[in-house]
C-alpha cells in the first residue's frame, strides 16, 4: 500500500525567545492572490514588477498574502498586535470570498493560550485583516483586555472625511466596530508607551495613522512594522512602488523609506504583518536606494 497522500503542511505557529520576552507570531489566515500587478505599481510598472518577480524567483501572476498578528509576552502582560479576519466574511457580504475566514483564537489554543489571557490587544492600524477578529457576532472575543488604538488612524476613520472610495465600507466598519470598544481604549501616538518594552512608531501612510512598534527587551530588539512594507521583495527592493491598498501613496512611501533604512541602519530585527512566515528578518541595504529582506534562520534560537 502507498502512503496516503495529506496534502500540504505549513508551520503557521512557532515562538521565539527576545530577551526576556516571548514572541509567538500566528497565521490567522492566508490567501493566494492574482499577479503582483496591478497591486503593487499599476499598469505603468507592469514590466519592472514582472523583472523584479523573475529576478527574484517568484510568480509575477501570482501572490501568496499571508495575515500574521503577534503575541507578545512580557513576563507581565500578554499583548497581540493585530486580530486577523475575524468572521468578517462570513458577517459581510461585501467581503465574501475576499478575506480568508481567521484562525487565530484556534491557532492560539495550540499555542497554548485562551483569548481571556490577552491583558491588551493593539491595533496598528484600521484595515479589515487587522481590526477583524476584535469581535465576532457583536461580541468582543478579547473578553478581558484592554485596547491601544492609534489616535490619529481613530480620528481619521472616526471623521470619515477624505475617505477614498475604495476605503468606504472599511469605514463603515471601522466605526461598527471600534466605536463600542473605545470606552476601553487608550489612544496612542507615535512615541507613546503601551506597556515597558513597547512604544509606538510612526508609520503613517497606508493607513493615514499606521503605527509601527519598537519592542525591546533585556537589549535585544524587534520593530514591528505591520503593514508599512507589505511585499518581501517589491516594497522592500522597491520601496517606491505605489500599493493600491496604500491610502496616503506618498506618505506610504516616505514611511516605508524611513523605517527600511532605520531598520537597515540599526541593524534590527523586523516583523512584518504580511512577510512570509514567520514574518521575521532583517533589511539589507540594496541596489539605487533600495533593500533586501534577510528572513530570520535561527538567530533567535541561539
Ligand atoms: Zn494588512
Amino acid at each position: 500500500m502507498p502512503a496516503p497522500m495529506h496534502g500540504e503542511m505549513q508551520p503557521a505557529i512557532s515562538r521565539f525567545k527576545l530577551g526576556g520576552f516571548e514572541i509567538t507570531p500566528i497565521i490567522d489566515s492566508k490567501v493566494i492572490r492574482p499577479g503582483l500587478t496591478p497591486s503593487f505599481g499599476g499598469e505603468a510598472q507592469a514590466d519592472e514588477v514582472e523583472a523584479l518577480a523573475k529576478a527574484n524567483r517568484i510568480d509575477a501572476d501570482r501572490y501568496q498574502h499571508p495575515f500574521t498578528p503577534i503575541l507578545v509576552n512580557t513576563g507581565k502582560q500578554l499583548v497581540l498586535f493585530d486580530t486577523g479576519n475575524g468572521s468578517l466574511s462570513a458577517e459581510h457580504e461585501q467581503l465574501k470570498g475576499r478575506l480568508p475566514p481567521g484562525q487565530l483564537v484556534a491557532r492560539m489554543a495550540e499555542a497554548g493560550y485562551k483569548p481571556e489571557d490577552v491583558d491588551v490587544v493593539v491595533i496598528t492600524h484600521g484595515h479589515p485583516d487587522h481590526i477583524g477578529g476584535l469581535t465576532k457576532g457583536g461580541q468582543q472575543v478579547f473578553a478581558k483586555a484592554r485596547y491601544v488604538f492609534g489616535a490619529a488612524d481613530y480620528d481619521f476613520w472616526q471623521k470619515g472625511e477624505n475617505v477614498r472610495e475604495a476605503r468606504k465600507f472599511n469605514r463603515e466598519l471601522y466605526v461598527k466596530i471600534m466605536t463600542p470598544l473605545a470606552a476601553r481604549a487608550t489612544m496612542i501616538k507615535p512615541g507613546d508607551e503601551v506597556v515597558p518594552g513597547i512604544t509606538a512608531v510612526d508609520a503613517f501612510g497606508h493607513s493615514p495613522g499606521l503605527l509601527a512598534f519598537h519592542i525591546e527587551s533585556e537589549g535585544k530588539r524587534l520593530l514591528n512594522w505591520a503593514d508599512t512594507a507589505n511585499h518581501y521583495v517589491v516594497s522592500i527592493q522597491r520601496p517606491d512602488i505605489h500599493l493600491d491598498v496604500d491610502d496616503d501613496k506618498d506618505k506610504a512611501v516616505a514611511s516605508r523609506k524611513r523605517i527600511l533604512d532605520m531598520v537597515a541602519s540599526e541593524g534590527i530585527l523586523a516583523a512584518g504583518y504580511h512577510m512570509p512566515y514567520p514574518g521575521f528578518g532583517y533589511v539589507e541595504r540594496g541596489q539605487g536606494g533600495g533593500f533586501r529582506w534577510a528572513p530570520h534562520s535561527y538567530q533567535l534560537n541561539l
